[in-house]
């Protein structure tokens, strides 16, 4: 088991953490915190205060005032800021690793290996990106000289879900802040830790008192005064459908942009002409990722009939070579789940998919006792009607269906209302082509799944969220609007 560093054992020692506002650690108003599970043993690791309405409004006017100096700041000083602010994240990898590992479940290497180093290259592209991209255009239109620039929306409002905490939360703040924005900060209430440790990194990296604001808190009290607040300019919200669909709502009422990135259910379409053995590696690589708590992950696996039985043979041999541990021991491949509910959720999708006619092939349909929420890569094979194959579950669970043409495959892919990432798997450049166009989604990879590396936009369309994305130039430009002077 890795040994928790003494930065990781003095931040945990707080009770509660506070809320950081205007530059300041602050108790929220509610004499209420909410305890930190680790769901690798159930331990509670700290408490985290839960903002009231009032500490979030407190956060808002913060940002508001904040604006006015941060909007001045040239891009080069804000590079040089929000580079600093990278370098400390690096200097402290290790322990935002390890508050990742702790609070979500995942394994520490992939927190080493993916979140932490992909989230600070989010801070260092966009810094570098203000540097060289034009926010001013020229315009000559029948006698008129004039000119439109980009400028930031002022406040911008985060709420960010539990399973890429990190990540997720650097994907948003890095091209906001850089486009001259300050930033009101809601992470989700089981999973705030790394969030709140970046505060002390902002703190020391001298981003200007109010620039940046957490607020820990419920979705019901501090999300919603978030989405509602007049100051609040744009809203920019990671998480699950059905809330992207209420804060949609709520910005419309109040005529702000929203910025949605929703669930998935990704499809991968294996042909027959496919090297097998490839996708059998890299869909059950797609499952055990994160535990399978990944919203463009694969996991709904379409596959020609005449390759389905060695393809599902090759596939077991791969999971059942992973290794689950609690996520801070060194061998992890998978750890737990992130909690009793999402452990409950998902047992109780593989009970009604069995009930509903479709064959357990791998894993488990009950929750076995443990010292920490885990469950087995599951399998289950049937056919496209099963409530497995339509609803996104969330856990390292997928869902097997055949086909004969290449028609009937994409009729399955697009079956569904999400659309965030599918991909296809086939050794003919011409088919995977023409298949990625057809599938209906965001993002269309080819022979592997989860593909991600800045300037290569990722966003979903349909019930997956509103088309924006993250990760290049055009997020960039999301954080900004237009200003028109003739
Ligand atoms: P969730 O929608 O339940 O919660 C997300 C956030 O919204 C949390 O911070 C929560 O507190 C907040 N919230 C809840 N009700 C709110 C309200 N009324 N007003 C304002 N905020 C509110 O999602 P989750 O369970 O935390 O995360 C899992 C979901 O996120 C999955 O559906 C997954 O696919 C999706 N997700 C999408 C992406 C993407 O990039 N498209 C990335 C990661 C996760």
């Amino acid at each position: 088991m890795n040994r928790l560093t003494d930065k990781v054992k003095a931040f945990l020692a707080q009770d509660p953490i506070p809320a950081f506002i205007n530059g300041n650690w602050k108790e929220s108003e509610f004499d209420y915190a909410s305890e930190i599970e680790n769901p690798a043993n159930k331990d509670v690791l700290t408490k985290v205060c839960q903002c009231s309405a009032n500490d979030v409004e407190d956060a808002i006017n913060a940002a508001d005032k904040a604006f006015l100096q941060w909007k001045l700041y040239t891009p080069m000083q804000r590079a040089e800021v929000l580079k600093k602010f990278a370098d400390l994240c690096e200097r402290d990898s290790e322990e935002l690793a390890q508050l990742e590992a702790l609070d979500v479940g995942k394994a520490i290497n992939n927190a080493r290996g993916f979140d932490v180093p992909f989230g600070i290259e989010c801070i260092r592209y966009f810094s570098d990106l203000i540097l060289k991209k034009d926010f001013e255009q020229q315009l000559e239109i029948e006698g008129i000289n004039g000119k439109q620039v980009r400028i930031p929306y002022g406040v911008v409002g985060f709420i960010f879900p539990w399973n890429f905490p990190l990540t997720l939360c650097m994907w948003g703040i890095g091209p906001a802040l850089a486009a001259g924005n300050t930033v009101v900060i809601k992470p989700a209430e089981i999973t705030p830790l790394s969030t709140l440790y970046l505060g002390k990194l902002a703190q020391e990296a001298g981003i200007p008192e109010g620039v940046f604001n957490i607020v820990p808190g419920k979705g019901s009290v501090a999300g919603e005064v978030i989405t509602t607040h007049p100051k609040i300019k744009c809203v920019s919200f990671t998480g699950s459908s059905a809330v992207g669909k209420h804060i949609g709502q709520n910005c419309g009422m109040h005529l702000k942009p929203a910025k949605l990135e929703l669930g998935g259910k990704g499809g991968a379409v294996v042909f027959e002409d496919a090297d097998i053995d490839h996708a059998a590696e890299g869909l059950a690589g797609a499952i055990t990722l994160n535990t399978g708590q990944v919203c463009c992950t694969a996991t709904r696996w379409i596959i020609q009939e005449n390759v389905l039985e060695e393809f599902v043979e090759k596939v077991k041999e791969n999971l059942q070579k992973t290794v689950i541990k609690p996520g801070m021991m060194e061998e992890c491949e998978m750890g737990p789940v992130v909690c009793k509910k999402q452990q409950d959720s998902i047992i109780d999708y593989i009970q009604k998919g069995i009930k509903e006619g479709a064959e357990l092939i791998l894993g488990s349909d009950k929750v076995t006792e443990n010292e920490g929420y885990y469950i087995p890569p599951t399998l289950l094979m049937g056919d496209q009607n099963n409530i497995c194959f339509k609803e996104e579950i969330f856990g390292p669970v997928a869902y097997i269906t055949s086909f004969k043409t290449e028609e009937d495959a994409i009729q399955q892919v697009n079956s569904l209302d999400y659309g965030l990432a599918n991909s296809v798997w086939t050794q003919s450049a011409e088919k995977a082509q023409r298949v990625a166009m057809e599938m209906v989604s965001g993002n269309s990879w080819v022979n592997a799944h989860n593909v991600f590396a800045y300037g290569l936009p990722y966003g979903g369309v349909n019930g997956s969220g509103n088309g924006g994305g993250v990760n290049s130039i055009e997020t960039l430009f999301d954080y900004t609007r237009g200003l028109t002077i003739a």
